[in-house]
Parts: structure tokens; C-alpha cells; sequence
């Protein structure tokens, strides 16, 4: 593992730095750091601000510059990254697009699907959700039921899908379903992009317990889209989507370390001239710790990179990494909460992101595969523990 940076990769971030100060939304990093309350104003000002990274050449970095990415490595990537959580910025609305489409097309795709989806993704031309849970589907994936059947030159799709993030905003979806019944269910799967557009297809959005409205229900009643939509082999979905999650636990959160670093020195400034945190030894243990924490996430999320740099797959560490980052960041919005005291529910400037982020990091431990489904990968596949 090389966790140096050479002074070529030192250049990239300070310009990357420099950018940012200069680009910025203006107030970025006060009390509107979340952006406009408004779903579809937050949308805009999230695609704009997208946008204006591609432009400058700060998106798909690690990605093939024939399919418009930057052609760079896993190591600028990662530097963007942590140069975007430094500054807290914006985190986008095409994450669905970026974290989890374009790699598995890059991977399983057919050329016309790179070369078509991938820069479209970039200029955020499309906005992709995820349609693979279900109601009864969620860690035990591969109970998926939402059926596509083959009628001629189509495939036909009947089900239903929820929490599809974005999906209210979103033109394309990669859908799982199921496409043959009479096999095992981890076989007869089938990863498809669909048009949101499609006669049959329904979004109602779900408000989460932060107010804002961020995932939806999706629901597919005889949706009728074409034969090649398949993205990888037809009934190898499941081989498809278990790749595609792995990738996602492991790279999908590279800025999050930097970005809790950022929230929590915003509270260390909150606090720190607080007599009663001075003199109390749990605050400041707790303090060292999150600081520690802090610095081992970030040696993980190094460790990955220089993994994938080196061409050795992620593996199981994923969910090590998943595991770790998701519940550091509920420690420490537990923490702020604790610290904070009554501040916390008075309704005083600059603590509603500290109640924000307590209750955005509830779904942490959820989406992804849950804290319980990655403590069961780590036991059976990396300390070789019974089932
Ligand atoms: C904010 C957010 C955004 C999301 N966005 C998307 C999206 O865009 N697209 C999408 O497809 N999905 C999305 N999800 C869904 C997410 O992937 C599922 O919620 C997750 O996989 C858990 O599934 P479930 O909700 O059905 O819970 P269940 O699988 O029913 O789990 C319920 C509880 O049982 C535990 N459990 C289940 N199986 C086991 C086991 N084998 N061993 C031990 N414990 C177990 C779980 O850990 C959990 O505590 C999102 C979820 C959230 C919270």
C-alpha cells in the first residue's frame, strides 16, 4: 500500500482547492449549506452545480476519456473527493448516476450502452435512480419479484420498487427483476435501464424524518420497454448488482471522511469555548477519539484506493469500510447532540445542520446494506465463521 502522494497529484488538489474558493454557490458553508428546502429548486441548484464541475473538468475523473471522463486514476478521484467533504459541498443529484451506473455499465455494458449513458451522466443529460428494493426485498435482495417477461420485441414489467432515491427527479433507472421464476433465486435476474418515461411507471415521493423528500416509491404496471435494455447478460443480474453494491461500499463515500471531519470542527468551534466541555474528561476523551476515528477512516479509505490503483479487487473490506464510516458518523452526530444540550432544540442559527445530520445519519446504517448484513459478510467470508 502507497498512501503518498507524488508533487503532481500535491498540484492537482491545490488547484482543485483554488477552484472551489473561487466556485463555490456564494454562503456555501453557513446556515444554507443544504441548499433551498424546495425538492425541485434543490434539484436545479444540485444539477447546476454538477454541471459546472464537469465543465471544469472535476467529474468521471477516474473514468475513460472515451466516454468523457478525465482518464485519471483512483488517486485524483480520490483527492477531488476529499477536497469536495473539506468544504462540505454539494453533494449532487446524479450520485445514483455517478457511484453506481457509470461503473457498472463501464464494467457489463455493451459499447453503444458506454458510449450513449456514460457522458450523459457527466453532463447530467439524465438523472438515474436505483429500483432494487422492494417491500419485501431489501437485504435479502435476491427476493426481488418485480417480473420482466419477454413479449416479442419488448420486456414487459410488472412490480414494485421503494426507496428508490431521486427517482421523483430521475429520467433512467437501473431496475433489478426478475426474469426467469423457475430457477434459484439468486439466478434468473436481470439488471435492465429503464426509461422513466415509460407508459406505466409511477413515482410517489416519501418524506423522511429529516422534511425533506429524498426517496420514492416506484411502481410498474405493465411498462412496456426494449428488448436490449439489459445491461449485462439476461439472469446474471445478480452477479451484475452484487459487484455494483460492493463498488458502492467501498468508493461511493470516498469524500465522507473529509466531510465529517468538516462537520466536526464546525462543532469543536460551537463548543470549544465552553467552559463546562474544558473541564468534563468524557468530552474531551470523546473528542480524541472522533479525531483518531477521523484519521483510521481515512487510512481505509486510502488503503482502497491504493487497492484498486494496484488492480486487486475490494473484496469483503468494502463492507469493513461501509461498516466503519456509517456508524463513526452516527457516534459522532450522537455526540453533537449530547455536547450541545439545550442549544440543540432551541432553535438557535447554526444548529439546525447538527439536527439535520443526527437525523439524516438514522439511514446510514440502512441504505447500502445494513450494519447487521455487513457484520454477517465479515464474519462468514472474512474470519470464516459459521453461517
Ligand atoms: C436513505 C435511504 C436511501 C435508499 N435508497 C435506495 C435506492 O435508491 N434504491 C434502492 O434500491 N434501495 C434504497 N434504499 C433501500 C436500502 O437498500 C434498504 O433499506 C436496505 O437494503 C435494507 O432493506 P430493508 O429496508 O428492506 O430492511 P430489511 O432487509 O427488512 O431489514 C430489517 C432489519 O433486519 C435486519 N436483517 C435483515 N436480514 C438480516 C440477516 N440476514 N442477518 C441479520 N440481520 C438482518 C436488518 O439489518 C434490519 O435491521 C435506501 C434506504 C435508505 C434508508
Amino acid at each position: 500500500m502507497d498512501i503518498d502522494f507524488t508533487p503532481e497529484q500535491q498540484r492537482y488538489r491545490r488547484d482543485f482547492r483554488r477552484w472551489l474558493n473561487e466556485n463555490l454557490p456564494e454562503d456555501w458553508g453557513g446556515p444554507a449549506y443544504l441548499g433551498p428546502d424546495d425538492a425541485d429548486e434543490n434539484a436545479m441548484m444540485q444539477a447546476a452545480w454538477e454541471r459546472k464541475l464537469y465543465a471544469a473538468g472535476y467529474q468521471g475523473v477516474a473514468w475513460p476519456k472515451a466516454y468523457g471522463g478525465q482518464g485519471l486514476t483512483m488517486v485524483e478521484q480520490l483527492i477531488v473527493s476529499e477536497e469536495l467533504g473539506r468544504r462540505a459541498a454539494p453533494e449532487g443529484i446524479n450520485t445514483i448516476g455517478k457511484e453506481l451506473v457509470a461503473p457498472i455499465i463501464l464494467a457489463a455494458g455493451t459499447e453503444a450502452q458506454k458510449k450513449h449513458y456514460v457522458p450523459r451522466i457527466l453532463t447530467v443529460d439524465d438523472i438515474w435512480c436505483q429500483g432494487f428494493s422492494e417491500p419485501d426485498a431489501g437485504s435479502d435482495l435476491a427476493g426481488v419479484r418485480t417480473r420482466a417477461v419477454r413479449d416479442g420485441d419488448s420486456w414487459v414489467l410488472n412490480g414494485q420498487k421503494v426507496w428508490t432515491s431521486f427517482a421523483v427527479h430521475a429520467n433512467w433507472c437501473i431496475l433489478l427483476a426478475r426474469t426467469n421464476p423457475d430457477v434459484p433465486k439468486h439466478r434468473g435476474l436481470t439488471l435492465f435501464l429503464v426509461d422513466m418515461k415509460t407508459p406505466g411507471i409511477t413515482v410517489r415521493p416519501l418524506v423522511q424524518i429529516t422534511g425533506r423528500q429524498e426517496f420514492n416509491e416506484v411502481f410498474f404496471d405493465n411498462a412496456r420497454i426494449p428488448a436490449d435494455m439489459n445491461v449485462g447478460a439476461v439472469d446474471d443480474g445478480w452477479n451484475v448488482a452484487v459487484n455494483l453494491l460492493g463498488y458502492e461500499r467501498a468508493t461511493a463515500r470516498l469524500y465522507r471522511q473529509a466531510r465529517f471531519m468538516n462537520e466536526f470542527e464546525q462543532l469543536l468551534r460551537k463548543i470549544s469555548s465552553r467552559p463546562e466541555v474544558a473541564v468534563n474528561a468524557h468530552y474531551r476523551q470523546q473528542i480524541g477519539r472522533f479525531y483518531a476515528e477521523l484519521g483510521v477512516l481515512r487510512q481505509l479509505n486510502l488503503k482502497t484506493v491504493s487497492r484498486i490503483v494496484n488492480g486487486d479487487g475490494i473484496g469483503s473490506d468494502a463492507s469493513v469500510v461501509k461498516l466503519f464510516w456509517s456508524e463513526l458518523h452516527q457516534r459522532i452526530e450522537s455526540f453533537a447532540m449530547e455536547v450541545l444540550g439545550a442549544d440543540y432544540v432551541a432553535d438557535s442559527v447554526g444548529i439546525e445542520r447538527f439536527r439535520y445530520n443526527f437525523l439524516q445519519a438514522r439511514a446510514v446504517t440502512i441504505y447500502a446494506g445494513t450494519s447487521q448484513v455487513q457484520r454477517n459478510i465479515i464474519a462468514e467470508r472474512m474470519l470464516g465463521l459459521p453461517r
